[in-house]
């Protein structure tokens, strides 16, 4: 009698065995014909949301350096420099202080020019903190045009000038024959 149970405790148990081994192995199966959810990064990203708040960028072409968005920082990391001629800006730089930065968004909205955004770069690591001191400029100096319509501007200038001389010296004329009659 003790034997018989024995042995059909034993049996139970082989069958629990192969059974949840069964259990796993459907699970294992499943999975194994499907595309895995894993990406080998840095090689492959998963795709970022339009939305998130990385790293900035700067259309540096549309800028003005009106410091809005230096100003609206609450922690102060944006500094720029640029030198004006006229309307034509040339620019030192305009840096991002990323050891402070909270990446708040709130230098993006005052730019009157909407040209400072919140990117979608997240990865930005480096061993020396200075290297957190990041510069915006896609440029230094002047944008690859702003020479031609400063010469073309200042053309316009001296033509219009010549103009206003020539009709000037035509005007006293005019009233010196006047005179003389
Ligand atoms: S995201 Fe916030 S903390 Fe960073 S520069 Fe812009 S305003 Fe300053
Ligand atoms: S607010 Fe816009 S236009 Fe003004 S300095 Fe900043 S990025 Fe340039």
């Amino acid at each position: 009698m003790l034997a018989s149970s024995a042995v059909r405790e034993y049996l139970t148990n082989v069958w629990d065995g192969v059974r949840t081994t069964l259990v796993g192995m459907r699970i294992t199966g499943r999975y194994l014909l499907q595309k895995p959810i894993t990406v080998q990064y840095p090689d492959e990203r998963l795709p970022i949301p339009d939305r998130y708040r990385g790293i900035h960028y700067l259309e540096q072409e549309k800028c003005i350096n009106c410091l809005a968005c230096a100003r609206a920082c609450p922690i102060d990391c944006i500094e720029m420099d640029a030198i004006r001629h006229g309307k034509e800006l040339e620019w030192v730089s305009f840096t991002l202080d990323y050891q402070k930065c909270m990446f708040c968004e709130l230098c993006v909205y005052p730019c009157p020019k909407d040209c400072i955004h919140m990117g979608t770069e997240f990865a930005y690591v480096s061993f020396d903190r200075s290297e957190f001191v990041h510069d915006l400029l896609s440029f230094k100096g002047m944008a690859p045009d702003a020479k031609v319509r400063m010469r073309e501007a200042k053309e316009k200038k001296a033509l219009k000038e010549a103009a206003k001389l020539a009709a000037k010296q035509a005007k006293d004329e005019s009233e010196g024959n006047g005179d003389g009659d």
